[in-house]
């Protein structure tokens, strides 16, 4: 899957500029600074392809890449929970997120991202009753695990646990990464690759 470059397609602000349907795709989603951006990177090998999303103006985009043979893709959602900005821009990517997961057939899985020290937030919390509502399928990644004593990263564990019971469209399985450390990714990889 991820043999092959994976590359930037293109930012989008509305439906009407998604690339064509006609391929499966995998979505990334968390609350912003979660490491969304060093995840891709670990993922898919490239040390700055993500970036690119994470300059001021892309915040606030869909990005797509392509990845591997078939060039599926995956895509990186906005991160949430950016306190300061002004209510008409919140309102128009939250109309564009909602739009994004109702509407789009060729997506096979959301991945959450919930950073270790942090656990489950609000915003999270909502993020997955708006995946149950979209019948998105979902799955939790951890990030960061290398930042926390073991006893702390199962505590977050059984936070996370504790809260998909309430969500219908979750996996039950929580993948645990280290985009710094490399932990993870591979499984996260593989994950991926039965999908598509
Ligand atoms: P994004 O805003 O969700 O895209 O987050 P970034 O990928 O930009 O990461 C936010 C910050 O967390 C950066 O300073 C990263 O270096 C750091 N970070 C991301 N992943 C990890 C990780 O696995 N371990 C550690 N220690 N730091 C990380």
């Amino acid at each position: 899957l991820f043999a092959r470059e994976t590359t930037f397609l293109k930012g989008v602000v509305a439906m009407d500029g998604m690339p064509p349907d006609d391929r499966i795709e995998v979505c990334f989603a968390g609350r912003s600074n979660v490491g969304k951006s060093s995840l891709i990177n670990a993922l898919t090998g490239r040390k700055a392809l993500a970036r690119a999303s994470n300059t001021p103006g892309r915040t606030q985009e869909i990005n797509y890449f392509c990845a591997g043979e078939d060039s599926h893709y995956l895509v990186d959602l906005p991160g949430y929970g950016f306190a300061n900005a002004p209510l008409p821009v919140v309102e128009k990517w939250q109309r564009l997120l909602k739009n994004y997961l109702s509407g789009r057939a060729t997506l096979r899985r959301a991945f959450v991202l919930i950073d270790t020290r942090h656990g489950v937030k609000k915003v999270d919390h909502e993020i997955m009753s708006l995946l149950d509502r979209s019948a998105v399928a979902f799955q939790v990644v951890m990030t960061k695990t290398d930042k926390v004593k073991v006893s702390e990263r199962d505590k977050t564990l059984n936070q996370i646990r504790k809260e998909l019971q309430k969500h219908p469209a979750a996996y039950p399985e929580i993948v645990m990464t280290s985009s710094e450390k490399g932990l993870g990714i591979e499984t996260l990889r593989s994950i991926i690759s039965t999908l598509i």
